[in-house]
């Protein structure tokens, strides 16, 4: 439908770079026509055209070399001390330079710098090099009429905005998106026009939960399978929380060993950071003891361990450094490696990735025989949800568990002086 019209930009693009510049061209693949090197091929032509066009070609994908993952920033912080003169200059410097950065995660950088080639691009096909930075109302309409036409969808166009917000708050300049053009309405607008249906997903049922902890696993990969599905679901776990945890998360006897006794045999996981928590405060689910000894979680938890060798180690410092990864302890979900007899070991490298542990989600439902085609690893996350809120369990309560955004305001206020509420939501499957 809108291949002759990409087709026509693409030709404007290569036209305007010239016969010099044109064959140095690299095209990303996608809706819209964008050049990937487009910041080193508009060099000159932005030099002369565009007022900021320093800010406007910036790669803002560099991070800070603080911007570590799980927490272990210490030993660099050090080395960037040592070398940062005492004084204020260069200490506000280095902060402009290394802290400043950490306000937005690495991958909202390096999709807001990709949208931004997508702008760059644009502006040396319709000529406009001068007019994105800073960009007006009518430079901004222009662009998402031409984007529109050449068939990008509602969530293209919306990073393409997100990314002339950043690139304007950046340079400190004024948004072309405020007033009339707010971007409410903007949104909307191109919802009417682009919004499509989401695609149906179901969430993991008590049924299958029970099915699954009934499930005697014929292999470790079975088991572990099933772990994961299970875990993940009672939690109201993303799959990229069940790739991060690690055995020492899977706390035994927790509450019963701060003296509450009602509580042996039962479990906490702890995770360091959920989604919207990008301040680590982290979150910690309960997982009770079942009634009916077959569907015992934790037990069968612990008997993993034992099987794949992968109980917390001895010398493990999680204690000592809590709200940080563990990098001593084995995966909770390790990934496994078919042995010459047909067994299943530890792989060499046993941290799996989110997809890795979606792909432990289906194996494990289509093991007791459920169709898959409406399932994906989010779905653990929505079956718990569903089961907890079905069952009746308040929502600041349901949170605690699950990490949820909505309701903000409420669960400040919530202070459990007893744990028991926070097994709600396990209770929930009356296992
Ligand atoms: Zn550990």
């Amino acid at each position: 439908m809108f291949t002759t019209y990409r087709l026509d930009f693409r030709g404007s693009v290569t036209l305007a770079l010239g016969p010099t510049l044109a064959p140095q061209a690299s095209w990303s693949k996608g809706a819209i026509p964008t050049l990937t090197n487009a910041p080193d091929l508009l060099l000159p032509a932005a030099r002369a055209q565009c007022p900021h066009w320093r800010l406007a070609l910036l790669d803002t994908t560099d991070g800070s070399p603080l911007d570590t993952p799980h927490g272990h920033y210490e030993p660099i912080m050090a080395d960037l001390a040592r070398a940062t003169p005492t004084t204020v200059d260069a200490m506000s410097q280095a902060f402009t330079d290394m802290i400043i950065p950490l306000g937005s995660a690495r991958n909202t950088r390096l999709k807001a710098q990709r949208n931004w080639r997508s702008v760059l691009t644009w502006a040396v096909g319709r000529h406009t090099l001068d007019q994105i930075l800073p960009m007006d109302t009518r430079t901004l309409q222009a662009m998402l009429w031409d984007f529109t036409a050449m068939g990008a969808s509602r969530s293209v166009l919306k990073s393409v905005v997100d990314s002339v917000i950043s690139r304007h708050r950046d340079a400190q300049l004024p948004s072309p998106v405020t007033g009339h053009m707010s971007y409410f309405r903007l949104t909307r607008c191109l919802g009417r026009l682009l919004g499509t249906q989401h695609p149906h997903k179901m969430g993991v049922t008590r049924d299958m939960i029970v099915a699954l902890l009934r499930y005697r696993p014929k292999n470790l990969l079975e088991f572990r399978n099933k772990l994961a599905t299970c875990t993940l679901t009672i939690g109201c776990m993303r799959p990229g929380e069940g790739a991060r945890a690690t055995t020492c998360c899977l706390v035994f006897d927790s509450d019963f060993l701060k003296g509450l006794p009602a509580y042996k045999d039962c479990s906490t996981l702890s995770t360091l950071i959920r989604k919207n928590d990008q301040e680590r405060k982290g979150h910690w689910m309960r997982f009770g003891k079942s009634a009916d000894p077959e569907l015992d979680l934790n037990f069968q938890h612990g008997l993993f361990m034992d099987l794949a060798g992968t109980r917390p180690r001895t010398h493990c410092q999680a204690e000592a450094l809590k709200g940080k990864q563990c990098l001593c302890c084995h995966p909770l979900f390790p990934k496994l490696l078919k042995r010459a007899d047909g067994s299943w070991g530890l792989h060499p490298t046993p941290q799996p990735s989110a997809a890795n542990v979606t792909a432990m989600v289906i194996a494990s439902l289509r093991m007791i025989g459920v169709d898959t085609t409406a399932f994906s690893g989010v779905c653990c996350r929505m079956g718990g949800l569903t089961v907890a809120t079905e069952a009746g369990v308040p929502e600041n309560i349901l949170w605690m568990q699950s990490g949820h955004a909505q309701d903000r305001a409420a669960r400040r206020y919530v202070r459990l002086t007893n744990p028991d509420r926070l097994y709600d939501t396990w209770r929930a499957f009356r296992l």
